[in-house]
């Protein structure tokens, strides 16, 4: 037994079946775009953490930048004694991030408390309970962020859940847009929201309304931008605060800081993780300075949020992004993607859809291009063998039915041509008969 199987052994063991298994492997470090494993084999990853690494693995000035603070002080936390590193990182997100005139922070440790903590600012600013969120969403595991989330299987028998929250669908262009223009489909789908609020819940009941422009755990839907310009004025009209979920899709993985910079829509809060610190546990609550303030003090916050060690590597993530240029980098990644998908589409039929926004790409398997039936088994199998060839490879979707690229931005485009040319290769394997 090799040391990957041994320690997959000690797991069983040891770690609880809830907490799953996504990728069958290990690492004993990693660098770039590439993890070695406890046995001295490496992979090409395409996952990044799950999003995490846009940065690359351990660049060198995040590093660096972990150590150093390291060496002052751990924590002190941040209701108690304020430190530099907290407030620079505030205002360099306030920078690159403006909400309008007037923007201000709060920083969290994860996604799901990013938006725990959006809803609970949101509430408070409106003075309402009702928040609405779509089909497909992905928002966490928190008890309100698991309300928000769609996908049954994420939770299974965890309810009583947070009440006061109501699901519309998702604006999907692949499964609902008929032969309709993006505008008639929108406007559509802008018409069933309107709806929603004489039928389910009252518009002025309503807190919020949370939406990833770019959904990720539901298969890298990209809301069409339309839908998004006329969400913005459902929510001004009303009186509701728009919050954009970005955990997945910010910090260059789209081509921009926020994906929503695609839509030139601003949401009055937005929700942040992943990336921001190179996997490092930290993220933020970003919004228009009106909303932020209407949380009053002590409502929101924590011993550890915004770590010290967590805020110097987002700063040091940032400016790595920065001198990389890593949004112009991600718009690379994602045509070289998206133009190697689209060719196997050409031959596979197995690939109903190609789709995303810069290196945020995925291709959804179906069974039949006509129904759309999704096609989890050869996904399964395009990831197990992937992984074999040393690839790194993630499913998303409610039926697991999608493969979506998430890999470090700093991936060379060798490496790249690489992973893709063993995804082609295995893709044909799999139809041709030679992987069952
Ligand atoms: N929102 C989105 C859009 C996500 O993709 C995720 C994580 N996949 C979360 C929230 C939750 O983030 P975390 O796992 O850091 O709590």
């Amino acid at each position: 037994m090799n040391k990957s199987n041994e320690l997959f052994e000690r797991r069983k063991k040891t770690v609880t079946n809830g907490v799953g298994v996504f990728v069958e492997s290990t690492v004993a470090k990693a660098s770039g775009a590439i993890i070695t494993d406890l046995d001295g084999k490496d992979y090409i990853d395409l996952g990044g953490g799950i999003g995490v690494v846009n940065a690359g693995h351990c660049p060198p000035e995040v590093v660096a930048a972990i150590k150093d603070q390291a060496d002052k002080f751990l924590h002190t936390c941040f209701h108690v004694s304020a430190y530099e590193a907290y407030v620079g990182l505030c205002e360099k997100l306030i920078k690159i991030l403006p909400h309008g005139e007037n923007t201000k922070v709060m920083l969290t440790n994860t996604g799901a408390e990013s938006v725990e903590n959006a809803i609970k600012i949101a509430r408070q600013s409106t003075k309402r309970s009702a928040v609405i969120c779509y089909s497909e969403a992905f928002h966490g595991r928190s008890m309100m962020a698991m309300s928000l989330t769609s996908k049954i299987k994420y939770k299974y028998d965890c309810g009583p859940f947070a009440p006061e929250v109501y699901r519309i669908g998702f604006p999907n262009t692949y499964h609902q847009q008929k032969n309709q223009s993006l505008e008639e489909f929108s406007n559509q789908e802008l018409a069933k929201l309107d709806h929603f609020t004489k039928t389910y819940v009252d518009a002025d009941a309503v807190a919020a309304i949370i939406i990833e422009v770019v959904q990720g755990e539901g298969g890298f839907n990209v809301a069409p931008k339309p839908y998004i310009e006329g969400l913005r004025k459902f929510c001004d009209d009303h009186g509701i605060v728009l919050i954009f979920d970005e955990v997945q899709s910010g910090f260059c993985r789209t081509g921009k800081w926020a994906a929503y910079e695609h839509y030139g829509v601003t949401p009055d809060l937005s929700t942040w993780a992943k990336s921001m610190g190179s996997g490092l546990p930290i993220g933020c609550v970003i919004g228009k300075q009106e909303v932020m303030d209407a949380a009053q003090p002590g409502t929101i916050g924590g011993t550890y949020l915004g770590n010290p060690v967590c805020c110097a590597a987002a700063l040091a993530t940032i400016s790595v992004m920065e001198k990389q240029e890593l949004n112009n980098r991600a718009m690379a990644v994602g045509d070289i993607v998206r133009a190697r998908f689209e060719k196997m589409a050409e031959w596979a039929d197995c690939i109903g859809d190609v789709r995303g926004l810069g290196a945020m790409i995925a291709m959804e398997l179906v069974t039949n291009r006509e129904t759309r039936a999704a096609n989890p088994e050869v996904c399964e199998v395009l990831t197990d063998k992937c992984l074999e060839k040393g690839v790194i490879l993630l499913k998303a979707g409610v039926y697991k039915n999608v493969i979506r690229v998430l890999s470090p931005l700093v991936i060379t485009d060798e490496e790249l041509q690489k992973a893709l040319d063993i995804i082609e290769e295995t893709l044909k394997e799999i139809l041709g008969g030679a992987i069952k």
